[in-house]
């Protein structure tokens, strides 16, 4: 049963909620000053009796996977209460979040037992300073350790994404690095190129790269790519049969990169965002107060669909409502 469709046919089973836009990080291309509090929205994040009603409204119109995300997810105290009702009350299949590992190596044991099904862990580069000059934390060994924590407990979806920066993460002896770790690691790797966002043009014309600089790494290097199926959502993925993990490029800017879109999202305060970019988005919170609303938030989520546009339109310098993607997401 698959309810969610758009007007040129596109089929959403996956939701990316973002449960506050809060973070701990300072990643140059994000938040370079930190998390700031928005004075122009005093809406308080969304309440985990709501996550729990638009999770299950969700999964009755199709959604088989969410995504938690922020902001940093994990810094909210009820993290792993919204984990549990996510995935044990509320009907959706797949659990999974994106996180940039804070702590990974306390926490690993908790997230192995909350019952999630994957984790997807944002980490720039290996090279310890590197990372530390763009997240302005020096913590590369503790999340290092986390991923390795996680693995001696038997978990297996671990995939990591970087965001891909000219002259700073973006050469060959970076690629080779990470070809390394995934050699024997069974992990996926994954360059994200840098958006354009409102707040960061000055970092953007500075650090963006296309992502053929690394697709010709991956071409030089005998990497294979992988086709993938109909709804296989937006990552290209590479394969070598001498290697464990794969390597993956998400290339936003690249011409048909909407046309595998397979998600919709909402944000930390319950607006509902046909498009990581771009204006459409409406609140559907004043739905998520009674389970009574059931039906009429499936209505409305259904009627929104047809306002999804074909593209962002980035490559027109696009940037809609997105300051930066803590309060989307990513
Ligand atoms: N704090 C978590 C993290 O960093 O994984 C989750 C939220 S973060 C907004 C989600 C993803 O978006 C991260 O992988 C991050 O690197 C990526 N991201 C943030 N800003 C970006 C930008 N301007 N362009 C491309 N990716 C970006
Ligand atoms: Fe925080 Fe993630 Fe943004 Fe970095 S990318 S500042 S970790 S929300």
């Amino acid at each position: 049963m698959q309810l969610l469709q758009d007007s040129f046919g596109r089929k959403f089973p996956y939701i990316r909620m973002s449960i506050t836009d809060v973070c701990n990080f300072k990643c140059g291309y994000c938040l370079p000053n930190g998390y700031q509090v928005d004075k122009s929205d005093n809406r308080k994040f969304l309440h985990l009796d709501e996550i729990k009603r638009l999770a299950k409204c969700f999964s009755e119109l199709g959604v088989c996977k969410i995504r938690i995300t922020g902001g940093e997810p994990t810094v909210r105290k009820d993290f792993f209460d919204i984990v549990k009702v996510l995935k044990f009350e509320s009907g959706i299949k797949k659990v999974v979040i994106t996180t940039n590992g804070y702590h990974l190596d306390q926490k690993a044991k908790q997230l192995v037992d909350s019952g999630l099904n994957g984790i997807n862990i944002s980490i720039d580069s290996l090279d310890r300073e590197t990372f530390k000059n763009i997240t302005n934390h020096d913590r590369l060994p503790e999340i290092l350790q986390g991923i390795k924590n996680l693995q001696d407990l038997g978990f297996e979806n671990i995939k990591i994404n970087g965001v891909l920066l000219n002259g700073v993460n973006a050469s060959e002896k970076d690629f080779n690095k990470w070809s390394e770790f995934i050699k024997n690691n069974k992990i996926d790797y994954r360059y994200i190129e840098l958006m354009r966002t409102g707040d960061n043009l000055d970092y953007f014309n500075k650090y963006h790269v296309s992502s053929k600089v690394f697709k010709d790494y991956l071409n030089k290097n005998k990497w294979i790519y992988q086709t993938l199926g109909k709804d296989a959502g937006p990552s290209l993925n590479y394969i070598n049969p001498d290697y464990k993990g794969k390597f993956g490029i998400i290339a936003p800017y690249s011409k048909d990169f909407c046309k595998s879109c397979n998600r919709l999202r909402i944000t930390s305060r319950g607006d509902l965002r046909l498009c990581l970019f771009g204006n459409t988005g409406i609140s559907i919170r004043h739905l998520l107060q009674k389970d009574e609303q059931l039906e009429e938030l499936k209505d409305l989520i259904l009627k929104q669909m047809r306002f999804k546009k074909e593209s962002h339109y980035l490559e027109l310098g696009e940037t809609g409502l997105t300051k930066n993607l803590s309060t989307t997401g990513g």
